[in-house]
């Protein structure tokens, strides 16, 4: 293999797979569902998904209708459930039809609009979000409730999945937890019969009670575990790599980069690597987080645009050399932790200027 002259994503479709029995298994025979909004959290939606079909996934969710419309083409004639996130937004009623995607019907009015469908259909799918704590999509108790009184349209509405979201669930132990599911159980009752899915990563791994009857997995097929930290569970599906450009030599009181990066104490080596933040390394990593190299974890003491830098310690390497950005060693939740964000953000930003390679697909 001749190395790289940028850096490169390879995305791994097995571990994506292993990842999938992990959480299967966590959730304790509930139905686990893929989430691949954002493009599969900048991964690829489309390769993904057609790796989890095979996986025996039937069930994606997505956020926006425009993702929706990209997956179904993806999947090609693959008989995937497809729920759009955003719901039922005004005058898109035939985009769904045209691209056989569910809402997840989320506000009052998209209920009115799902109930009028309904009425002047007869018969009208798709699934609804009620709010249960977090104050951010669905519908209140009370908006159900008026929705089940509704006049004509709502026998017809055909409701194939009842959703909710938890706040908390990276903390088991908050109360929020037990209230919320307490209140998803109370709105369940007013739909006896209808499948239920509240828990996502975090939640699929809180027991049965929480998994309900599927689970959305999103951020923990990629690797990133339900707690915000690395679980030994789960196996890192994308991994970013990028060659040493230079190695250099710096002296007590040298500088690196720009302003605030770095003064080095002590003589030491450093290497300059091809990767920056329009990689997708996020800049506030930089003095925090470590990446990976010369078998060994190494301080990331500057991150630019297009280069960075690490403090290479006593280790031994040359240039042309790979170092391992986000991966199996450098763990997608220690650098959110240390960019003060979430495994989610990490990935999500992880650019097209990378090369891509899939394994597994
Ligand atoms: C994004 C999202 C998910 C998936 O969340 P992860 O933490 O990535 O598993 C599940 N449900 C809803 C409603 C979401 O918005």
């Amino acid at each position: 293999m001749t190395s790289p002259d940028r850096a490169r994503l390879t995305i791994d479709l097995d571990a994506l797979a292993h990842n999938r029995s992990v959480i299967a298994q966590a959730a304790e025979g509930a139905e686990v569902a893929a989430v691949v909004k954002a493009d599969g959290y900048g991964l690829g939606a489309g390769p993904l998904a057609r790796r989890l079909w095979t996986e025996g996934t039937r069930t994606f969710f997505v956020a926006r209708l425009s993702e929706g419309e990209a997956l179904r083409a993806e999947l090609g004639d693959r008989d995937a459930t497809i729920y759009v996130l955003d719901g039922l937004l005004p005058r898109t009623a035939e985009r769904f039809d045209a691209a056989r995607l569910t809402p997840v019907i989320a506000t009052l009015p998209q209920a009115q609009a799902a109930v009028a469908l309904a009425a002047a259909r007869g018969r009208y799918e798709a699934a609804l979000q009620v709010d249960t704590g977090m104050n951010r999509q669905g519908l209140s108790f009370d908006e159900v409730a008026a929705l089940i009184n509704a006049p004509g349209g709502l026998r017809a509405l055909d409701i194939r999945l009842l959703v909710s979201h938890l706040g908390s669930a990276t903390e088991p132990g908050e109360a929020r937890n037990s209230q919320q599911l307490a209140r998803f159980r109370e709105a369940h009752a007013l739909f006896p019969g209808v499948r239920t899915s509240l828990a996502a990563s975090a939640g699929a791994f809180m027991g049965p009670d929480y998994a309900c009857d599927m689970v959305r997995a999103g951020i923990s097929l990629l690797g990133g575990g339900p707690e915000e930290r690395p679980d030994p569970r789960l196996k890192a599906v994308a991994t970013l790599t990028a060659p040493i450009l230079d190695i250099r030599n710096l002296r007590p009181g040298d500088r690196v980069s720009y302003a605030n990066a770095y003064t080095a104490t002590r003589p030491m080596r450093i290497a300059v690597v091809g990767a920056g933040y329009a990689d997708g390394v996020i800049r506030g990593a930089m003095g925090k987080g470590h990446a990976w190299a010369a078998g060994a974890l190494r301080p990331l003491l500057a991150v630019n645009m297009d280069l960075l830098v690490i403090d290479l310690g006593e280790g031994q390497a040359a240039i042309g050399d790979p170092v391992e950005l986000v991966g199996p060693h450098a763990l997608v939740d220690d650098l959110a932790a240390a960019a003060g964000t979430v495994a989610h953000e990490v990935l999500c930003r992880l650019s097209h200027r990378a090369e891509r390679v899939y394994r597994g697909a």
